[in-house]
């Protein structure tokens, strides 16, 4: 099933059939097994999905997820979303993505590295040809982009790498920045004001959670729950985010520093706040959860967090949500200017990652509102609208259709 759906966009946007037909199926799907033996003798053995949605508008970009939620549809899925979100945000790449089906905190660093090579080895066409440029997503971290790098020996094969080894500095915090920067104009629009005591809970305490929860606190938002998998941490007078980021990141789990103040993830998603930033896993949000949720703004981190029946409930509910495929475009956005800077032999700063991406959002933010608002559909609607446009002139650019 696509993610956007083609024909409900049809009294927005031009979208032939023989687009359409494009649109609809994947350009490429590899299906592969990682398998290695470890030390005790027993075997590590994954399934590999690669995905490449629409390659239109440049190479396919995506992140490997690691998850033992890893399927080919799975993967179909986010391919497309990636598709669309360089399009919205105006960036040369097509959607691609990765998913290798295992718990990554089941293995040792040294297995880590192991299977990773393994992927590179199945790849090493797509990745040696820049056909496929991958990232970090749910399960894997710059660490993990090093050992690609280390493997192909060429630095614009892989991004969100470390920035000692040709990483983009701000590229780890640019997702979670972005998502902030959304929040920001967003609730300016929406809620009035700014986010100076806003509250705001955020789902998932990974790399998206953590930087959304850091930018927002520098905004001033107050920031009453954070959570990962195993359980969430409620502070109505709000949460010491670098204190808990620092602890998280030496290891401390996330129960620990909640001590007695937990709550489940089911809980947060209904909690009395402004702003909910869901940027844990997919489908989080269904029409039964949407039906409670209290915030008036939510800010998606993850990659569809809420399902098509969830959006349905919100969108009647009065509730605004600013879609994936703008809120979370910071990453695709570093992750280009570490791709070219590794072209060109460019060295940017941090503060440049960061304007970028401000700077890069803040267009397709207006470009999105104004849409939404002149013809009265959602921010997600005319995201999708937006982005189908763009793809669709591209495949006439390369006559295609
Ligand atoms: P991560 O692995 O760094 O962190 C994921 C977090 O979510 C962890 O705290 C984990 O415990 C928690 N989590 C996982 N499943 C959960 C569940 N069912 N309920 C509650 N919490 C759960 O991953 P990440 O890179 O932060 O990615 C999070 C989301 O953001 C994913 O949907 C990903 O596709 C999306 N995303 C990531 C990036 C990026 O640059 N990393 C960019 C765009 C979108």
């Amino acid at each position: 099933m696509s993610v956007v759906a083609l024909d409900q966009l049809g009294a927005y946007v031009d979208v032939p059939a023989n687009a359409r037909r494009l649109l609809e199926k994947s350009e490429k799907e590899i299906k592969c097994t990682l398998s290695m033996r470890v030390d005790d003798g027993t075997m590590i053995e994954a399934d590999c999905f690669v995905v490449y949605h629409c390659l239109v508008r440049g190479p396919a970009k995506g992140g490997i997820r690691m998850d033992m939620s890893a399927t080919m549809e799975e993967t179909r899925e986010l391919a497309e979303r990636m598709t669309y979100k360089s399009a919205l945000v105006g960036i040369p790449f097509g959607g691609g993505k990765s998913g290798i089906r295992i718990d990554p905190t089941s293995m040792t660093r040294f297995q880590k590295t192991a299977l990773l090579r393994e992927y590179c080895h199945n790849l090493r066409h797509e990745l040696e040809h820049g056909e496929y440029i991958p990232a970090p997503d749910m399960g894997t971290n710059p660490t993990d982009m090093a050992v690609i790098y280390g493997r192909l020996d060429r630095l614009d094969v892989v991004t969100g790498k470390p920035p000692r080894i040709g990483g983009l500095p701000g590229r780890k915090e640019a997702t979670g920045k972005g998502v902030a920067c959304v929040c920001d104009w967003a609730c300016r629009d929406v809620l009035g004001g700014t986010l100076e005591g806003k509250r705001v809970a955020i789902q998932g305490f990974g790399n998206v959670g953590i930087w959304s929860a850091a930018f927002l606190a520098e905004l001033g938002a107050k920031i009453v729950a954070v959570s990962d998998v195993t359980t969430g941490y409620y502070d109505e007078n709000g949460i010491d985010i670098p204190r808990t980021m620092t602890a998280v990141e030496s290891g401390t789990p996330l129960k620990t520093i909640a001590e007695r103040r937990t709550i489940s993830n089911d809980e947060l998603l209904r909690l009395d706040v402004d702003v909910l930033v869901p940027a844990a896993a997919g489908d989080q949000i269904d029409a039964r959860v949407a039906q409670d949720v209290r915030a008036k703004l939510i800010v998606e981190g993850a990659n569809g967090p809420i399902t098509p029946d969830g959006d349905r409930v919100l969108d009647a509910r009065g509730v605004t949500v600013m879609p994936d495929v703008l809120a979370n475009a910071g990453g695709v956005v570093a992750s280009y200017v570490e791709w070219r800077n590794a072209k060109s032999g460019s060295i940017t700063e941090k503060q440049d990652t960061y304007e970028t991406i401000d700077q890069t959002l803040r267009k397709a933010y207006h470009q999105v509102t104004a849409m939404a608002a002149e013809m009265n559909i959602t921010p997600r609607v005319a995201a999708h609208a937006v982005s189908v446009r763009e793809v669709v002139e591209a495949m006439r650019d390369r006559s295609w259709i």
